[in-house]
């Protein structure tokens, strides 16, 4: 089957597995250290959880039960600044970040009071390290509100951290793209990856696709709900799922909400993006009625005056969720020079994986503080338990519309 170690041409240091935000978030922090890569891609109908987000950096509600993620996801939320200046500069991109802060709603009381709950639970556990949180109820939030439509008679209140913020998630894809083609990436487009052939000894490893097989000292898979078959072709489980969630967008209105909130945010261009549900539905990303209905109907309970709006676009996307909602980053054991990257909050973890997670694969390791990330934890039991405490998306129900 092998047609020689040339046919990447100029030899890549890494091939990289996916041109999602995974992939190319790997693919650019890379090629910033001076890495050759190339990226394997699909076609245009891939599932890509890439072009369907709801594009929000979103800290809030993030880790409780496992600190280590939640310092990992403020991490990221920190460094973003960064992220989309080097984007612009490298691109000429701008992703239309704004970190303004962000809040969830509560439309009644025992939501109010589960999400007070959960955000002294993470205030706690975060330590040394801190957590700012507010509890606004219904009066405060009116006043802190004052400029956005009026709230709706069931709001009792909200949360607010200063973490969150928002960008254009079509346009962070494309910054990505062009930075790390800029720094002379490669980009296999339509060349799904069949196998990956660790070589006896070794010595790197062999990757087919229908155009031919090439070698590459090292792999990186970032293939997104297709990790769960390819990992294991270099020794590393990765059970991820599909969890759909659906978005609906209103027309362009003028600027109304100058803050991202959990479930309604306004993009730079004017649209209200409604959204987005945690369904399980397995590979069925259609948009359904029940639940659009669902996420509209909690819009409008937020803020009425938005119940005319037109709806001028509707999608659904599948998520890539693991059992207990936290992020892959794994060094093969048993195939020195794989890695395997997952997580179901790419957006948010551009930065750190631009920045710590690219540069901890171009060392050769990676840090203790990934070690709630590893692989090793879907290892037997353990996986059965993990799937039903699922620390990470901690308050979010199926079916109903949820933070990203
Ligand atoms: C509705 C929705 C809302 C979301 N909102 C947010 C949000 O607000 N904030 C946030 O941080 N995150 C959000 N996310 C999650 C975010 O979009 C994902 O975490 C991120 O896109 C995952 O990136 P990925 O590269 O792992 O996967 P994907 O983006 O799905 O990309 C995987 C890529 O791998 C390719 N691939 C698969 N198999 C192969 C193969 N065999 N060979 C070659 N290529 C292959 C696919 O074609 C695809 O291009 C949301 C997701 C959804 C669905």
């Amino acid at each position: 089957m092998s047609t020689g170690r040339s046919a990447y041409g100029a030899r890549p240091e890494f091939a990289i597995i996916g041109g999602g935000l995974v992939g190319w978030s790997i693919a650019y922090g890379l090629a910033r250290l001076g890495r050759r890569v190339v990226v394997h891609d699909e076609g245009d109908l891939a599932l890509r959880a890439a072009r369907g987000n709801f594009g929000q950096v979103w800290v809030q509600d993030k880790g409780a039960g496992v600190p280590a993620y939640h310092r990992l996801t403020r991490e990221s939320a920190l460094q973003w600044d960064d992220l989309a200046r080097g984007l612009r500069e490298a691109s000429g991109i701008d992703v239309g970040l704004r970190q303004p802060g962000g809040f969830s709603f509560c439309l009644d009381a025992a939501a109010f009071d589960a999400r007070t709950r959960l955000m002294r639970r993470i205030q706690a556990e975060a330590g040394d390290h801190g957590f700012e949180f507010e509890m606004l109820e219904r009066g405060s939030l009116e006043r802190r509100l004052s400029g956005a439509p009026a709230l709706g008679r069931k709001v009792v209140g909200a949360s607010y951290t200063p973490y969150d913020g928002d960008v254009n998630p079509l346009r962070l894809l494309r910054a990505l793209y062009e930075s790390a083609i800029a720094l002379g990436t490669t980009h296999r487009f339509g060349s799904p990856v069949e196998a990956i052939d660790p070589v006896v000894g070794g010595d790197g490893f062999e990757v087919r696709t229908a155009w031919g097989t090439a070698w590459t000292p090292q792999v990186v898979l970032a293939a997104g709900l297709g990790n769960r078959l390819l990992a294991p072709m270099v020794g590393v489980d990765c059970p991820v799922r599909p969890v759909r969630g659906q978005v609906l967008v209103t027309e362009k209105v003028r600027p109304l909400l100058p803050f991202p909130t959990a479930d309604i945010r306004q993009t730079d261009e004017g649209g209200l993006l409604l959204g987005s549900s945690q369904e399980e539905a397995g590979f069925d990303d259609r948009v359904t009625i029940g639940n659009a209905g669902a996420i509209a109907r909690r819009a409008v309970d937020t803020f009425p005056a938005i119940g005319g709006l037109r709806i001028v676009r509707s999608w659904a996307a599948l998520r890539v969720m693991t059992p207990d909602g936290l992020p892959v980053y794994e060094a093969s054991a048993s195939c020195p020079g794989a890695w395997v990257v997952s997580c179901h909050s790419g957006v948010t973890l551009a930065a750190v994986h631009v920045h710590g997670v690219a540069a901890a694969i171009s060392r050769g390791s990676l840090p203790s503080q990934y070690a709630h990330c590893s692989a090793a934890r879907f290892a037997g039991p353990a996986q059965a338990a993990g799937a039903a405490a699922s620390p990470a998306t901690a308050g979010k129900e199926a079916n109903v519309p949820q933070p990203a």
